[in-house]
């Protein structure tokens, strides 16, 4: 399948650039609204897709394995030939539409379900950038919905060549330049009536869930024709408001986990589930009132960036482009911890280029973010060459993206020295027998650190921080010295476990003394750090871990970068802060 995703990526591209541009000529022209594309909104959109994809090698099991396990033990009848002929293919084409209205259905009207298949629909644009924007938690429970096919005896092959169909069939109807087709759109999903799907007006929810054919929607009661007085406003209720695909993944979750949390009934609890999404317990719907939904108060999510923004957050997807399509195209001759770390790695810079889109990074933190995912990947792979460039280059990427970002800041020495130093430790850690050298490096560096956090903040301000630091700090060291730590690095070990708990400790009072949630970052990454270390110690010292390449710098990675991240936005808050008092 991943061959043919990549096959087809051209193909895609190629119909979604030509829309771009014919919106861009009729808007010329002075038709308005024809532009129907925002830059940031499709690659969002298509870093979804992207992730879907790749990601789809941890849900295998359930969408290949199961169904190959069902087919073959309990099939009711059994006759491969048959399904091969091309009526026996058409046949199962129509029996997987059928499964997948069913599914969609469900995917529309219980909360869980609809918690997977929301990222398809966040867009609050409709154009063919949108039909990639694909969830990557939907393959979790999808898989259901199709063992009927299995039962029935469709062998797994023409399974995967039905479902492919259907869903490369719903590229096309993602287009606001198509319009009414007559007789079309009361059979096949269309046009106009996926854009009806995709709209939240209330004439327009929950309706034409077909995916090649709408008879269905006609049998079952949920067929709603488009109407030209009423048009089509696209999105989800709960608008996203973000390009981050994470959280665009997690969001539907992260509302019902919060809600059946709170919720005081433990029926309520599990209601929150399985009911309609949007149904909410009362208590919590009283407790976390949220304004109801108004139509004519759905304004389109729209940052404004720079055109240097846009073009470097474009250059950069290209490249991840061309990284997911290589990584597809590869997977199935990988080891599955190699395959899963490039997967990752790829996650990561979309990431990043999405943030950048957002205003979240700078457009140097950006280019951090990818050159950390390099390294990353390339450590955990054994990519020994690339390693060697891209660990110094991450470091001074970020170097670099620190001195931007504090010009003028109190403490800004310390910042620079301690990523210097954590330079020098990358660069003595690669070396063959450098490891105390290395170790005394972050040594420094840390206590660097701790000299920034001072700046702003009283000395070990939070007592149960420092106990907190002080007995993780003792637990890590007592278990190393226990299990094989070479008794003279007995005390530099011991030195640097203590000044990185100190690191962590101070970290935290100084949170608790600004309150902001930018000092949390600094504190989080802080409390990554030492994870990090404590890692990289067991696997050197204890016994080898799996991937520990994978580990230990994707956190160390994390834990840099959101000090810095964390320290320059407190110094641009304190600068805004200011501009306001002025
Ligand atoms: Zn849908
Ligand atoms: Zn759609």
């Amino acid at each position: 399948m991943g061959y043919i995703i990549v096959l087809a990526s051209p193909v895609f591209l190629g119909l979604i650039l030509i829309e771009w541009l014919w919106g861009m000529r009729l808007a010329k022209l002075g038709k308005t609204g024809a532009q129907t594309y925002r830059l940031d909104d499709a690659i969002s959109s298509i870093s979804l897709g992207v992730i879907s994809q790749i990601s789809a090698i941890f849900t295998r099991v359930l969408r290949i394995v199961i169904y190959t396990l069902v087919f073959e033990q309990v099939a009711l009848v059994r006759d491969d030939a048959w399904w091969s002929t091309w009526y026996g293919a058409l046949l199962a084409l129509v029996l997987y539409d059928f499964c997948y209205y069913w599914f969609h259905r469900a995917s529309h009207e219980v909360a869980w379900f609809w918690a997977g298949h929301a990222v398809h629909h966040q867009s609050q644009h409709y154009n063919l950038s949108t039909a990639l924007r694909q969830s990557s938690s939907g393959a979790l429970t999808s898989w259901v919905f199709y063992l009927p096919m299995a039962l029935l005896g469709v062998p797994p092959l023409i399974f995967g060549i039905v479902a492919l169909v259907d869903l490369l069939y719903q590229f096309w109807v993602h287009t606001e330049h198509i319009g009414r087709l007559g007789w079309f759109d009361r059979w096949f999903c269309s046009p106009s009536n996926h854009r009806v799907h995709h709209a939240v007006n209330d004439p327009y929810v929950d309706r034409n869930y077909g995916g090649i054919w709408v008879v269905w929607d006609r049998l079952f009661g949920s067929f709603q024709e488009e109407d030209p007085k009423e048009v089509c406003v696209y999105g989800t209720r709960t608008a996203l408001n973000s390009w981050d695909p994470l959280w665009a993944n997690m969001q539907m979750y992260a509302s019902m986990l919060h809600d059946s949390w709170h919720a005081k009934r433990w029926r309520d609890k599990l209601m929150v589930f399985v009911r309609h999404p949007g149904w909410r317990p009362a208590d919590v719907a009283q407790r976390f009132p949220l304004k109801a939904f108004d139509i004519q108060q759905f304004p389109a999510f729209a940052p404004v960036q720079t055109p240097a923004v846009q073009w470097w957050g474009g250059a950069w997807f290209v490249v991840l482009l061309s990284c997911s399509s290589a990584v597809l195209w590869f997977m199935d001759g990988m080891v599955w911890g190699e395959a899963a770390t490039c997967v990752l790695g790829v996650t990561a810079g979309l990431w990043g280029v999405n943030a950048m889109l957002q205003n979240r990074l700078s457009p140097t933190m950006c280019a951090f973010v990818q050159a950390a995912a390099l390294a990353t990947a390339a450590n955990a792979c054994g990519w020994s060459d690339v390693y060697v460039l891209a660990k110094p280059l991450a470091l001074l990427v970020l170097m670099f993206a620190a001195w931007q970002a504090s010009a003028g800041m109190n403490g800004r020495a310390w910042l620079m020295a301690a990523l210097a130093l954590s330079f020098s430790g990358d660069v003595l850690l690669m070396g063959e027998g450098l490891f105390v050298p290395g170790l005394v490096a972050f040594l420094l560096a840390h206590l660097s650190y701790i000299q920034l956090f001072r700046k702003d903040a009283p000395w070990l301000h939070s007592r149960r921080a420092v106990a907190m630091a002080i007995s993780v700090a003792a637990v890590v060291f007592v278990g190393l010295d226990q299990n094989g730590l070479p008794s003279e690095l007995r005390v530099p070990v011991a030195a640097y476990v203590l000044v990185i708990a100190t690191m962590a400790a101070q970290a935290w009072g100084r949170a608790k003394q600004l309150g902001s949630s930018a000092s949390l970052w600094v504190a989080l990454g802080s409390s990554v750090f030492m994870l990090s270390d404590t890692l990289l110690a067991l696997d050197k010292f204890v016994s080898p871990l799996p991937y520990a390449g994978l580990w230990v710098l994707a956190s160390y990675y994390v834990a840099q970068g959101l000090i810095v991240r964390g320290v320059s936005k407190t110094f641009d808050d304190h600068k805004n802060g200011a501009k306001i008092l002025n």
